[in-house]
């Protein structure tokens, strides 16, 4: 028996953002934001306004940093205790939209720590207190159709990567007006990890006949829009936006592979952004799984109007479009090129495989992968070798 869920009403197109007058009837929303962008552009502002003459006494909660940390989570929760919204509006990138679930966990249920919901599908019942409204700003986590959040404990160095249907938000908002104000570097990485969501998605073991139309379509977008979102044009900032969207409501299903497993610890020791890594990753993993689901890539590829009369070539066709995206894009192709020392990656290999064979996203990857597969993948993603085991 298998389970998809998401949330039951998406908003989207130019000017979605008035869809909040929707939540007429409700009484209090708290507004769960980062740094300075939101407000910079208006769109905090504009928010507020229109909760505001909807009826709703609203609170505001800011400075979500990045990377959320478990205390500005209790904090949050603490301070949504004392208001009692029936609304939580989280906007902004994933960083906000990720603190603001897990405030939401504490709010409903004060009694629990993180340690009693850490463990996958532990977060009990919540919409006693609250229901969830998400606006991302950025076009690549989807934490606003997903049902994970990843929190920081900063004391221990630990990262909370909470999952559980019950965080998966019940309204989201993509309105692309708010995502039109990504710079492109920002555009290239978190594109092409929604492009690595999809893809995972499409691969991993949990795939189903519900997701697999989610994750091709994703693709097929991301790979026709993603060089001229990089290039400013809006309407493919726009299409970007929705892409990312179905990619996330694809893996919040389906769930991911090592390309993240990898990315997950690789951005945290090179100190590189998540989208960046998983650029890197992705042609390595895709040759490293196509040992076991080549048909599988070959399908993507010909979704997507690559050439090639086998499996084998249509597989190469993709690794070759994903290099070539990356190089349009300005991405250098290997960790070495990203200016990781040598040194140091042989000093930290071994924990880094260790750790990334642990990650929950190995588990639903398509091929099993050993220690030893995940630091020869990362080699090759090193030095940009092939790989053929
Ligand atoms: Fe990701």
């Amino acid at each position: 028996m298998a389970r998809f869920t998401l949330p039951r009403d998406l908003y989207f197109g130019a000017g979605s953002i008035e869809e909040l007058s929707n939540l007429k009837g409700k009484k209090k929303a708290i507004i769960v934001t980062g740094g300075s962008s939101m407000q910079k552009f208006g769109f905090l502002k504009k928010v507020e306004d229109i909760l505001t003459k909807t009826g709703l006494e609203v609170k505001l909660f800011e400075g979500v940093e990045p990377d959320p940390s478990v205390e500005t989570v209790y904090r949050g929760a603490k301070e949504m205790q004392e208001f009692g919204p029936d609304v939580i509006v989280s906007i902004g990138g994933g960083s906000p939209i990720d603190a603001a679930k897990a405030m939401w966990v504490f709010y409903e249920h004060p009694e629990l720590t993180f340690d009693d919901i850490k463990d996958p599908f532990s977060i009990p019942e919540l919409r006693k207190k609250a229901i969830f409204v998400a606006i991302p700003s950025t076009s690549g986590t989807a934490t606003e159709v997903t049902a994970f959040s990843v929190i920081t404990d900063y004391s221990t160095l630990v990262k909370y990567p909470l999952a559980d249907f019950n965080i998966t938000p019940d309204i989201a908002i993509l309105d692309p007006d708010i995502a039109s104000t990504m710079p492109p570097k920002l555009v290239a990485h978190t594109g092409m990890d929604a492009m690595t969501h999809a893809i995972e998605a499409y691969t991993a073991s949990l795939a189903s006949p519900f997701s697999d139309p989610l994750a091709l379509k994703a693709i097929s977008m991301i790979d026709d829009s993603i060089v001229d979102s990089y290039n400013g044009d809006k309407d493919a900032k726009g299409d970007m936006h929705t892409a990312q969207c179905l990619a996330g409501m694809a893996f919040s299903n389906a769930l991911l592979g090592i390309v993240h497993s990898l990315a997950h610890k690789t951005g945290a020791q090179f100190d590189l952004p998540h989208g960046l890594c998983n650029a890197i990753m992705l042609p390595y993993v895709i040759a490293y799984n196509s040992k076991v689901c080549m048909k599988k890539y070959a399908e993507i590829a010909r979704f997507i109007g690559l050439s090639g009369a086998t499996d084998k070539q249509l597989t190469n066709s993709l690794i070759e479009e994903i290099n070539r995206l990356n190089r349009t894009l300005n991405i250098a192709p290997t960790f070495k090129e990203n200016g990781v020392d040598e040194a140091y990656l042989k000093e930290h290999i071994d924990f880094i495989a260790e750790n990334a064979q642990k990650d929950p996203c190995t588990g639903s990857n398509p091929r099993e992968a050993s220690v030893e597969d995940l630091k020869k993948i990362l080699e090759c993603a090193y030095y940009g070798t092939p790989v053929n085991f």
